[in-house]
């Protein structure tokens, strides 16, 4: 038999049977424990065969078959072979990411079984107890509906009140959810009648054979999640089970619910990485059962088994967090695809500013575009405004004008948004007299000033040090802050307002597990009137009262040498645009710059993103960039700098391979990090199939090369972040 293990090398191993095993007890899809080296190492069973290149006498026999019958379908393995043969990544790593962490170190994949207490048909009926506590567990439970039993005990019910209720038969224990609901029929909470367009492309998805897939474009507001919703009921409906991939950020309380009201008797679970490895599994499991209906989850939910899988819907599907940037550089909305191809169904891509990928597909009629362009309850457009700060004087990063505006809207009792992508107080000190800056000493950038730690940190190393009272060059003690932070900004704005509650969202001020919904929720309830944040408070979240949001840091993405970083920023000043006016009267947009008259600036701003994007897609063509031509980034990073070159050098042929091309090795925009140096080769290819190729040989090269052991280096298909 051939096995998958985790191991870093782009190969399966053969091993055979032992003499205590039957044929028949194995199959693909099981989990075996193999010896491996020195070690014992679970593997997966990827192929059943009699022969093997192998000799006889070479081929070691299995040590245990761990599981009973296959943990994966046929499906799912072909799934995770696509994803190791696209990614290039082996096999053995590829499966092992993907399944969930009880599962990789060889549990029993039944071995959790939370116990449910729930109430039965009888109990239902809350019939009055002559026992006070058996009473009150009872409204417990119709309140809770099917609760943990460890949880019920946490409320201080003891083992003999739940058992005298189960006697009773008011009350069962489960240990899972059952299946019921692909056979029962849907109860569906009161929903809004669609508009045109959502009931368009409502009816475009349900009606789809087999696999297609929809780009919904529609401007936050529009109305997406309920065509989410609608679709959804179809899907339910059929029995079918669905898979809802959101971002990093994406699921907060405020989305979940509403799935879950709308749907109030139909299993929905959660993916995200706050699960513990018991959590998990049991996840995983009632969804390969069945006995879940809708999974909503971040990126790694990709992987997640279903029974019967009816739709994908991709929400925010230009959102980077769905690829993931390290090990398996796999990209979710892409397998995605991958997997509505395999199972022939929809595939929903919803979003208001689509990725260029996803809008090229569209454009060429790969993918059907559905577009949402009103509102759903308010139908007022944002005025964008652009200021001009060349030669201005700015306060810690705020022009007068931009000032004169927050005073007027706070003035109107209203709130303000100020997003500046930069964290801490400013992101260097300097000395006065010589020009000494605080350079982080093992990373090719300054380390970050945080005045309230009074630290000075590198945003990319973590590297941490006090600030120096005096110049360590040439002595002098003025050393001053250069540049603005989100810690500066809150500061300056505190003393400019000082009546006014400011909360600020960056990384450092929700450290603390729980204090971003915390601080979600103060907003919400009005607590704060000026709102200062990184782009973590631009995905997603709904605020009300919000009639005005300040870009400051415009220009950074202008001039960056990603050429992703202009697309990047548009959807950032629309995501960011459409926290604004949400209320019913539209909101203005202020985007600091020193190029007012920037010809993508000036094309965002008078004809908004979907013609910007058009745009920027004949600029990517006109230079021959994705999505018009395939890339993969080959980083390579050492101690020592002339090895990190050796090693990209040699790479590169002397002669020119037909259909590629190869840049480099050029230094990444950030040429060390941590002491080592990070250079990186571009491969370039017309078509798919020959990057691939190409890509394949050069890895196979590379586990046979000395110097690849010396390096730290790793392959990114489809980059979406040149760093
Ligand atoms: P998006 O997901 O595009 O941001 P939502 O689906 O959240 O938009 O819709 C925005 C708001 O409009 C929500 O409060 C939603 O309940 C409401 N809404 C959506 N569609 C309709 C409709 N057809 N009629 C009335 N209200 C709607
Ligand atoms: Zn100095
Ligand atoms: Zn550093």
């Amino acid at each position: 038999m051939e096995v998958a293990i985790k191991v870093p090398l782009h190969r399966s191993f053969d091993y055979c049977l032992p003499a205590s095993v039957n044929a028949e007890d194995i199959a693909v899809g099981m989990r075996v424990r193999v010896p491996f080296g020195n070690r014992q190492l679970s593997a997966l069973v990827v192929k059943i065969k009699n022969q093997s290149e192998l000799a006889s006498d070479k081929i070691k026999p299995i040590i245990e078959v761990i599981d009973r019958a296959p943990i994966l379908d046929a499906s799912h393995i072909e799934l995770l072979k696509f994803t190791a043969r696209y990614y290039h990544y082996p096999l053995g790593e590829t499966i092992f990411t993907a399944l969930p962490k009880a599962l990789r170190v060889g549990e029993d994949i039944d071995k959790t079984s939370i116990n449910y207490l729930q109430l039965t048909e009888k109990g239902k009926k809350l019939p009055t107890l002559r026992a006070k506590k058996q009473q009150s567990l009872l409204s417990q439970l119709a309140k809770s509906g099917k609760s943990p039993v460890t949880e019920v005990k946490a409320l201080g019910f003891t083992k003999a009140t739940i058992d005298a209720i189960i006697d009773k038969e008011l009350a069962e224990i489960t240990i899972e959810f059952s299946s019921q609901w692909r056979n029962a029929p849907l109860t569906v909470s009161s929903k809004p009648k669609l508009n045109n367009e959502q009931a368009i492309a409502c009816s475009s998805i349900n009606q789809s054979n087999g696999y297609a897939s929809f780009l919904l474009e529609g401007v936050t507001g529009s109305g997406k999640t309920e065509v989410y919703l609608q679709c959804l009921e179809e899907v339910i409906r059929k029995g079918q089970q669905a898979l809802v991939l959101v971002p990093e950020i994406g699921l907060t309380p405020q989305t979940v619910n509403r799935f879950r009201r709308r749907f109030p008797d139909t299993p929905i679970m959660l993916w995200h990485s706050a699960l513990t490895d018991n959590e998990r599994l049991q996840t995983w499991r009632f969804c390969q059962k069945g006995s879940c209906a809708i999974v909503i989850g971040t990126r790694s939910a990709i992987f997640m088994p279903f029974l019967k899988l009816g739709m994908i819907i991709v929400d925010e599907e230009h959102d980077s967090s769905f690829k993931q940037q390290d090990s398996l550089r796999y990209h979710a909305r892409d397998l995605g695809a991958y997997r509505a191809q395999q199972h022939s169904i929809p595939l929903v891509l919803g979003t208001a500013t689509p990725a260029l990928e996803t809008l090229h597909r569209a454009l060429e009629g790969k993918y059907h575009l559905l577009s949402l362009t009103q509102r759903a309850q308010t139908s007022t457009d944002n005025h964008y405004q652009l200021i001009d700060i060349k030669g201005q004087h700015l306060e810690s990063g705020l022009s007068h004008a931009s000032l004169a505006y927050i005073k007027r809207e706070l003035g109107r009792q209203k709130q303000v948004m100020v997003f500046l992508n930069r964290r801490g107080f400013s992101p260097s000190l300097i000395c006065h007299e010589c020009g000494w800056l605080s350079n982080c000493p093992r990373c090719s950038t300054s380390a970050t000033y945080h005045k309230s730690m009074r630290r000075l940190v590198c945003h990319h190393c973590g590297e941490q040090s006090a600030p120096p009272m005096q110049c360590p060059d040439c002595g002098s003690t003025q050393i001053n802050p250069v540049g603005c932070g989100t810690e500066q900004l809150e500061e300056a704005l505190s003393e400019q307002f000082p009546e006014v509650a400011i909360s600020r969202i960056d990384r450092d001020s929700t450290r603390k597990k729980g204090s971003l919904e915390e601080e979600l929720e103060r907003i919400n309830q009005g607590g704060a009137r000026i709102l200062i944040g990184t782009q973590m408070l631009a995905k997603g979240h709904h605020f009300a009262d919000v009639s005005l949001v300040i870009i400051l840091d415009v220009d950074a993405g202008l001039h960056s040498c990603d050429f992703r970083a202009t697309e990047h920023l548009a959807q950032l000043i629309t995501q960011v645009a459409g926290r604004a006016g949400r209320s019913g009267e539209p909101g203005t947009v202020l985007l600091q710059t020193h190029f007012p008259e920037h010809p993508l600036l000036q094309d965002l701003v008078n004809n908004g993103y979907q013609h910007f994007a058009r745009y920027a897609l004949s600029e990517r063509q006109d230079t021959d960039l994705p999505p018009y031509t395939h890339l993969a980034l080959l980083r390579a990073e050492a101690h020592d700098l002339s090895l990190v070159l050796r090693f990209l050098s040699d790479l590169v042929p002397a002669t020119p391979v037909p259909k590629i091309q190869l840049l480099g090795p050029i230094p990444a925009p950030m040429e060390r990090v941590a002491g080592k140096f990070r250079y990186q080769l571009h491969i370039q290819g017309e078509d798919r199939g020959a990057l691939h190729a190409y890509i394949g040989q050069m890895v196979t090269y590379l586990s046979n090369n000395k110097l690849a052991q010396k390096v730290r280096w790793n392959l990114d298909v489809d980059p979406i972040d040149m760093m």
